[in-house]
């Protein structure tokens, strides 16, 4: 049977969108149907770290993108005593990965650039007002009901958000990892500088209007983060026996941001109460159906990473996606999704329930406790250090981690510019490997380049990411992950071989060798 769609999309929130823009770009055929006749008009993320940004790259979104970003300085925790615990500065730091690590953004105008990206792709449609109601899965593929209408597809895609209708027809549940906390969102437009109560220790060259600023008070928890232009944001935490109506009134809610926008005019655009907690699908998969984004799994904000992981799922997915679609890979290559993937949000996921449970501390004694705790610790690590390396799928012994994208020419040009990213063999010098990886690298259309040969090395990242790994040579795959690291052409050559096999290239890897 031949069916109209490679893959349909339910819901095109920001990693539906993204999601489209990359199947998009791999040629697939694309119908993405979204209940809402507009994006979402209120900001709810409003942190990306630089993986976004290499992410939207690309797919080549970051350039009408860019200028709508705030890189941050950093951020800082404030104590019960309103004293400085903990200083993560991103100020002048070395850019490995090639842009800072933390910006703000507006995520309604980064939606706006996701569909706007779509309109390059005729292979991909985009239908509005379009509420998806059932899903049944088939002999082959799945089939959609809208209204009186079905679709056939190959693949399903839910990217429907947390209340996700295809999470619920695949009947699939969601662990809780046990964290829930009331949390009031404000933003606003501020036309001045904010005022920050009496802070000790804060260091002379912090800019606290470009810091994300966690204010651990036992009386009341509450985070001041900065956004692009005028935008401000604030989360209050909830106390016991505060009502999420009452706490959400205009007058409460301009009570609590008063304080620190006594100097500056200022509009509230929203203030709305969430509940913080922690959720991961069980299942990311079923048959031709996928979860990804919120659908999949919600964290607390503390390190604003719940799109981020949402855009990596569908990093993850679509290159395998669009190798299976082609026929160049197995099927079983789309097992590697939730393995790969689960592992990496629930670590993340913890760390922001361990964090939370230490911003959330309302009793003043123990405050005082986790601030002299904090205040002893030495091994400081941003939300951006937290991304685990891959442990298991299509990678290699001392493989799995984000490889860097330093500046490899004296302009600034990223490495990425000069790969075109998908799958990259990278060596420091000129290599060959066996006609059989060789065939592998032919599949997976990798192209070789030589640091000596292809680039510079200005700042000594490459170098020093070689050294550390005590290797000649990387595979690296269409989603920045490392998938084989080694010193020598030939287990290089092995690992490549060993990988083919492991996504299901086998078969034609052997059929071509043996033409060759
Ligand atoms: C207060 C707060 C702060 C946050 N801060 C950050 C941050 O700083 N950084 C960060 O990375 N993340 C942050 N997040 C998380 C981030 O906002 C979400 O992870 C992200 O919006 C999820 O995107 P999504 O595309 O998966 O889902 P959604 O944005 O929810 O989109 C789902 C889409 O599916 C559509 N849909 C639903 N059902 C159907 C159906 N049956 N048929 C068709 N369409 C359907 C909806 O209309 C919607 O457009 C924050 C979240 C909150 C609440």
């Amino acid at each position: 049977m031949t069916l109209e769609w490679d893959v349909t999309i339910v819901g095109c929130g920001p990693v539906g969108a993204y999601a489209a823009n990359l199947l998009g770009q791999a040629g697939l055929r694309v119908l993405v149907l979204e209940r809402d006749m507009a994006p979402y008009a209120l900001p709810r993320a409003v942190h990306v770290d630089h993986e976004m940004l290499r992410l939207l790259e690309d797919a080549d979104l970051l350039a009408p993108f860019k200028d709508k970003l705030l890189a941050g300085d950093g951020h800082l925790h404030i104590g019960a005593d309103h004293g400085v615990i903990r200083y993560l500065s991103a100020v002048d730091k070395a850019r490995a990965f090639g842009y800072a690590n933390d910006y703000f953004f507006y995520q309604p105008e980064l939606e706006e650039v996701l569909r706007a990206g779509l309109t390059r792709y005729p292979n991909v449609t985009l239908r509005l007002g379009q509420e998806v109601t059932g899903l049944e899965i088939m002999d082959e593929g799945a089939r959609l009901t809208l209204g009186d209408e079905t679709i056939q597809t190959r693949w399903v895609l839910g990217t429907d958000g947390a209340r996700s209708m295809v999470r619920k027809a695949i009947g699939v549940q969601l662990d809780d990892l046990n964290f829930e906390e009331p949390w009031l969102v404000v933003d606003a437009e501020v036309d001045g500088p904010i005022s920050f109560p009496d802070l000790t220790g804060v260091p002379e060259n912090a800019n606290l209007q470009r810091l994300s600023v966690m204010m651990c008070d036992p009386s009341r928890p509450a985070t001041i983060v900065p956004g692009r232009g005028n935008h401000r944001r604030w989360e209050f935490m909830l106390l016991p026996g505060e009502d999420d109506v009452q706490m959400s009134q205009p007058e409460t809610v301009a009570a609590l941001v008063e304080p620190w926008v006594q100097n500056a005019p200022h509009r509230i655009i929203r203030a709305a109460t969430y509940r913080f907690h922690g959720l991961v699908a069980t299942d990311w998969c079923v048959g031709p159906v996928f979860l990804a984004g919120d659908a999949a799994h919600q964290t607390p904000p503390f390190f604003g990473q719940g799109m981020c992981h949402g855009m990596r799922d569908v990093a993850n997915l679509a290159w395998k996606l669009a190798l299976v679609s082609g026929g160049e890979a197995d099927t079983r290559l789309l097992d590697t999704y939730q393995p790969e993937r689960d592992a990496q949000v629930r670590h993340v996921i913890g760390k922001a329930i361990d964090a939370g449970q230490y911003i959330c501390v309302l009793d003043p004694v123990e405050a005082q406790v986790r601030d002299e705790r904090v205040r002893a610790q030495s091994d400081i690590r941003t939300a951006a250090d937290l991304i685990a390396p891959i442990a298991s799928g299509i990678t290699g012994k001392g493989a799995g981690e984000r490889f860097i994208n330093p500046a490899v020419r004296d302009d600034g040009t990223l490495l990425d510019s000069v790969t075109g990213g998908g799958w990259v063999l990278l060596s420091r010098s000129e290599m060959t490997v066996t006609p059989e990886a060789t065939a592998v690298l032919a599949q997976l259309g990798a192209r070789q380049v030589v640091v000596s040969r292809d680039m510079s090395d200005p700042e000594g990242h490459l170098d020093a990411w070689f050294k550390a790994h005590q290797a000649d040579h990387v595979l690296v795959r269409p989603d920045f992950y490392t998938a084989a690291v080694s010193a020598s052409a030939s287990l290089m050559g092995d690992e490549i071989v060993r990988l083919g096999r492991a996504m299901g290239l086998g078969q034609s890897i052997s059929t071509k060798v043996a033409s060759s």
